[in-house]
């Protein structure tokens, strides 16, 4: 199989002499290194940089982006992690000579254009969120759980109030219980319920005046909007805590409900999920936060304000909240993904933004209702953008969700997200997005259908048609090779790496 053989690596391509450039004749006096760099800076030893020509560097980078899947090239239905289609004219506009020229140091003067967008992207999440203040430094929807935290923890400690819990639902993201640990709280987690809503009883128990936060995401990572939302901020609000929502699923409810409304202090954005910056194993992203006015103060800065010049002209600029917890990026955080984000807002607008949280929805319930006869959907027959589907049935049959989700990579299709959420056996999570088609919903129910009666022996094996099979994952994260340097390889051929996969 063609797929099979081993990519090169670039320096075993390298041929003493071969160059993708060279320089023009020097046409200034030339003068020696020494007199330019002090000794103890200069390296002792020249860099092993491959030498190979431009042609080989393009087909080595296009024939390793060839052995993957991505959005644009496959159905990528992963749960949680919103992976939809990245418009092209906005990679065109964010890559405009203007936004993508600056330079970090830039007098702010000269960026106004810049800093105008992104102070228009400020307000229109905080328009989405229903909450008034917005930072847009977090990098992404873990560090903006983290910076919400230490927001809350700035709040609380201003107040004078010694509150040290953070409580969250047993379907939470795994980011939430580190994000609290790692801003100094108790992570509290409440029992599993068998309905997939939060448990209130469960809830009541561990609500006093020591918590913090609660930590939400909804609707929730099985798919379902929280029907007893507002009595569950209420019942936080009582005994004085905050409520965060994570803001990973925003894509389902888009100008038809508002964080801010249901009872949210804080929340996060992934823009990269939610409004299509490129992203995968493990970045860029952006998550920035909004929050309500009385924890503005607090937000991690800069952040961008409007203010009007002498004559009346508008100026825009940065500012750090006046008890800010402080920078968390250099500049003004990943601009980058927020520029994708802020077109493709402005392409949509506010109709816009409800029909694809409407179509999102729709093709969820379609590809729900196709697979509901083959696989367990344990949480009823009805959904928001995504559902978690059970193969502990199969399992029985000696298929699993594993199975299941190597074998649909030989059939064209990116796995869906499986064994998360945790409180669902061969959990296999699907999110399928608003530009999808039928045809494409059905060709994916359609190779479920026939994996599903394909001998578990061979299953077992699968994918066949991938550069790599089933790598040790175990040993990929406890042991990934980073680096590559010929000593190295030297010393570790007895030992063959594995080859690292990341999700979500
Ligand atoms: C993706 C995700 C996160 C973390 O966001 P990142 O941008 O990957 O850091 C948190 N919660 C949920 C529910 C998610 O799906």
């Amino acid at each position: 199989m063609e797929n099979r053989q081993a990519v090169k690596l670039l320096q075993e391509l390298a041929v003493p002499g071969r160059r993708a450039t060279r320089f023009p004749q020097c046409d200034v006096p030339v003068c020696d290194l020494e007199t330019l760099i002090p000794e103890e800076h200069r390296a002792v030893k020249l860099p092993a940089i491959p030498e190979v020509t431009e042609g080989d560097i393009v087909r080595h980078y296009v024939s390793l982006s060839q052995r993957n899947m991505s959005v644009d090239t496959h159905f990528y239905p992963l749960g949680s992690c919103t992976m939809k289609y990245n418009p092209k004219r906005h990679e065109r506009w964010a890559n405009m000579s203007g936004l993508i020229d600056v330079h970090p140091w830039t007098d702010q003067a000269d960026m106004q254009g810049l800093l105008g967008i992104l102070y228009e992207l400020q307000e229109m999440l905080a328009e989405i969120a229903g909450l008034p203040a917005v930072s847009l430094h977090p990098a992404a929807g873990a560090q903006g759980e983290f910076a919400a935290l230490l927001t809350a923890a700035a709040y609380f400690e201003a107040k004078g109030e010694k509150r040290t819990k953070v409580i969250f639902p047993a379907s939470a993201h795994g980011t939430n219980p580190a994000s609290a640990s790692m801003a100094g709280f108790d992570c509290i987690q409440l029992k599993a319920s068998s309905t997939g809503f939060v448990d209130l009883d469960s809830l009541r128990k561990h609500l006093c005046d020591n918590v913090a936060v609660f930590m939400i995401t909804n609707p929730n990572t099985i798919g379902l909007f929280e029907k007893d939302i507002n009595t569950i901020t209420k019942m936080v609000h009582d005994v004085g805590g905050l409520v965060y929502i994570d803001g990973a699923n925003m894509n389902a409810i888009l100008g038809k409900a508002r964080p801010g409304d249901f009872g949210g202090d804080m929340m996060h954005y992934n823009i990269h999920k939610t409004f299509t910056g490129p992203h995968g194993a493990g970045g860029p992203g952006a998550g920035p936060i909004a929050v309500r006015d009385f924890l503005a103060e607090y937000l991690p800065g800069p952040v961008i304000t409007k203010n009007r010049n002498e004559d009346g002209s508008s100026i825009y600029q940065l500012e750090t909240p006046k008890h800010s917890t402080g920078r968390l990026r250099a500049f003004l955080g990943n601009v980058g993904i927020l520029l994708r984000g802020y077109f493709y807002i402005r392409t949509l607008g506010a109709k816009g933004l409800k029909e694809v949280s409407e179509h999102a929805v729709l093709n969820a319930n379609y590809l729900l209702s196709q697979l509901k006869d083959v696989l367990d959907v344990p949480n009823g027959d009805r959904c928001m953008h995504e559902f978690v589907a059970s193969a502990r049935a199969c399992k029985e049959k000696g298929i699993t969700a594993m199975d299941i989700a190597k074998r649909l990579l030989d059939y064209g299709f990116h796995a869906p997200t499986v064994y998360f959420p945790l409180v669902i056996p061969e959990a296999m999570m699907m999110e399928p997005t608003e530009t999808e088609s039928k045809e494409t919903l059905d060709q994916y129910a359609a190779a479920i259908k026939k994996i599903l009666q394909e001998d578990p022996e061979f299953l077992h094996e699968a994918p066949y048609s991938t550069p790599v099979s089933r790598p040790d994952e175990v040993k990929a994260a406890r042991n990934p090779i980073l680096a590559w340097c010929p000593c190295e390889v030297a010393d570790q051929s007895a030992d063959s790496p594995e080859v690292a996969t990341v999700s979500g």
